[in-house]
């Protein structure tokens, strides 16, 4: 198949292997370069297909804040299960966000034990059991980043279009650009370029980040998610980190256009204004979420239930936090495969298929 064999060659993969080992190998282009990714799916394919195994020992990969779910506060969970006591309420959502924990319980706990949660695969389904539950109000957790953040702008504007008055929003969209800024600004968090996330370049485009690389000198590569995609993309990042390099390159051109897609972004303009949003780990980040516009003003469950969402602590011994910021990896944390593991999640990051715990668990073997 067109766009997709040829990023699945096993020797194309090998021979850029060899170059990076030719060209990178022990080479001071940084002592130890750090190359992040923001992206769940980047994370997923990275263990998947064992590319950080492959790599010579001083290129470092670190898995970033690029899933969803990891990335979402406790305190958003608890308001969550709140409203799911609520017998009047039905809370619809994407099913990886039923075995988060808040502080207290899941969603799933509280499923189990009566509250009226329903696990869909589109947001345009909240319109449908709207429809047919007239007497409730259906409230949609609308957590995501910028890819699936047009398809919830269309509900809310098909909400509106049809008079719908028992559907609203739980927002804690999240906007990717100002959270990378917030990494390479911060100390700890030492990284030496990004493999940027190909699922939000295609719908902002390249524009903003190669504005961040330019004003942060900071190399990044936009990179499409099969393994010749990636392992490319890492030999760019390195000749970019030796030659000093700062921009953002396009090399996910078969999915990415540099001002992105027109038609998603005009969705996303005309129902969303930026505000500041909690990141576990990260904390509160300027300009980094969604909120709904006055125009749609109704459909915000935040407005429309007098909700107050504050900033959370971390769950007790949980290294979450770290691991998003590419601080620790997964097996530093003490309850790695002891007392967390995908069947007993204890923070998001094992739960999702796209957190790096989980990834850590499946397909990386210890030294
Ligand atoms: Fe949190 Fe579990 Fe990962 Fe530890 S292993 S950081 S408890 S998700």
């Amino acid at each position: 198949m067109k766009y997709v064999d040829e990023f699945r060659d096993v020797d194309i993969t090998k021979k850029l292997i060899n170059k990076i080992y030719k060209k990178f190998e022990g080479r001071d282009i940084n002592k130890r370069v750090n190359i992040m990714e923001v992206c769940g799916t980047h994370t997923m394919s990275i263990y998947k297909n064992g590319i950080d195994k492959l790599l010579p020992k001083n290129i470092n990969l670190l898995s970033g804040p690029g899933c969803p779910v990891c990335v979402t506060d406790t305190s958003y969970v608890d308001s969550a299960i709140d409203l799911s006591k609520n017998k009047n309420i039905i809370i619809c959502t994407f099913s990886d966000m039923l075995r988060v924990l808040g502080s207290k319980s899941s969603l799933s706990n509280e499923k189990l034990n009566g509250s009226n949660i329903v696990s869909i695969y589109s947001p345009l389904d909240c319109i449908y059991i709207a429809n047919k539950n007239k007497e409730k109000e259906v409230i949609f957790l609308g957590v995501g980043f910028e890819t699936t953040i047009p398809i919830i702008g269309l509900t809310i504007k098909k909400a509106y279009e049809s008079n719908i008055n028992n559907f609203s929003l739980l927002s804690s969209l999240k906007t990717m650009p100002n959270a990378m800024k917030k990494l390479i600004l911060d100390p700890k968090a030492y990284i030496d370029g990004f493999i940027c996330p190909g699922h939000v370049g295609s719908v902002i485009g390249t524009d903003d980040f190669d504005k961040l690389a330019r004003e942060n000198n900071m190399p990044m590569v936009m990179a499409g998610f099969e393994h010749v995609d990636i392992v490319y993309a890492i030999y760019s990042l390195c000749e970019m980190i030796e030659n000093k390099e700062y921009k953002c390159k396009n090399q996910y051109k078969r999915a990415v256009r540099d001002n992105g897609n027109k038609l998603a972004k005009n969705v996303i303009n005309e129902v969303f204004e930026i505000t500041n949003s909690n990141w576990r780990g990260l904390g509160n980040i300027k300009d980094t979420g969604l909120k709904i516009k006055e125009k749609y003003k109704q459909f915000d469950a935040i407005y429309k239930f007098k909700l107050n969402i504050e900033e959370s602590n971390h769950i007790n011994g949980c290294l979450c936090g770290e691991v998003l910021r590419g601080v620790k990896k997964p097996t530093q944390c003490k309850l790695f495969k002891s007392k967390c593991t995908p069947l007993n999640p204890i923070g998001p990051c094992m739960v999702s298929q796209e957190g790096t715990c989980a990834n850590f668990y499946r397909y990386v073997l210890e030294d």
